[in-house]
């Protein structure tokens, strides 16, 4: 049986999750000997610079550097960020992200839906109006499809932390999710790269017959390396939220 997770109001070791409730901020952690400051300081986490509204640079500014920060540094940007605060910015930073995201992933699968018709089932071809139906649908369909996981991951997420005794509650989880979502950028690009450059050569006849082969492979490797990333991401979102104080 684990012990049940920690109040908002308590006071966690930034290091090791020992409650440091009580205890003088100029003393060490009991279990891990860190500085009690280094977990209580104001310095260490602040809004993530989407958040400041009272930084001089422009909004678009502040969103690009943002998602530099979460791509490029993930367990900076997730140690350094409050756990708690405005869900409303949080959530429009991952709509900007996930239409961005879903407009890239639903090109790439229409260039490759796209490949598939005029190669493959070449013999029973789709009407002509199908293609824009697609066109429009796969953008549409891909958008539902990754709120509707992120939904389901935030609940999960709560529900398994709750049962394990971990600090986190669903507001963090989904106010962390939120800013993930800025990973979805590079999985998007690399798609609609692949996807979209096969088609382009493939249409420009400049292809081998068995280049299918081989791009058909590429995808199914980039499909679990994507899966791969985006987990692995989302976990150290989670892992150096669950300590956190503020
Ligand atoms: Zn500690």
């Amino acid at each position: 049986m684990t012990s049940p997770a920690p109040q908002e109001t308590d006071i966690l070791c930034e290091n090791c999750g020992y409650m440091l409730n009580g205890l003088p901020p100029s003393g060490r952690c009991p279990e891990c000997g860190d500085e009690i400051d280094l977990s209580v300081s104001q310095r260490l986490r602040k809004p993530p610079l989407w958040e400041d509204i009272g930084d001089p640079r422009p909004k678009w500014l502040r969103f690009f550097l943002t998602t530099a920060q979460i791509i490029f540094r993930p367990t900076r940007f997730f140690r350094g960020s409050t756990s708690r605060g405005s869900i409303e910015l949080a959530q429009r930073f991952a709509h900007i992200h996930w239409l961005i995201s879903s407009l890239l992933l639903g090109i790439a699968a229409w260039a490759h839906w796209d490949w598939y018709e005029r190669d493959v089932n070449r013999f029973t071809p789709l009407p002509a109006w199908a293609r824009w139906v697609m066109f429009l649908a796969l953008p549409i369909g891909t958008y539902l499809a990754i709120t509707l996981t992120i939904r389901l991951a935030a609940r999960l997420t709560a529900w398994e932390a709750a049962y394990r005794g971990y600090r986190l509650p669903h507001g963090v989880v989904l106010r962390a999710l939120y800013y993930h979502a800025a990973h979805f950028l590079p999985v998007a690009l690399i798609a609609l790269i692949t996807c979209g450059g096969f088609n382009l050569l493939q249409r420009t006849g400049q292809l081998l017959f068995t280049a299918g082969t081989a791009y058909l492979y590429l995808l199914c490797g980039e499909v679990v390396v994507a899966a791969g990333y985006l987990f692995n991401t989302y976990w150290i979102g989670m892992r150096n939220l669950m300590y956190a104080n503020r």
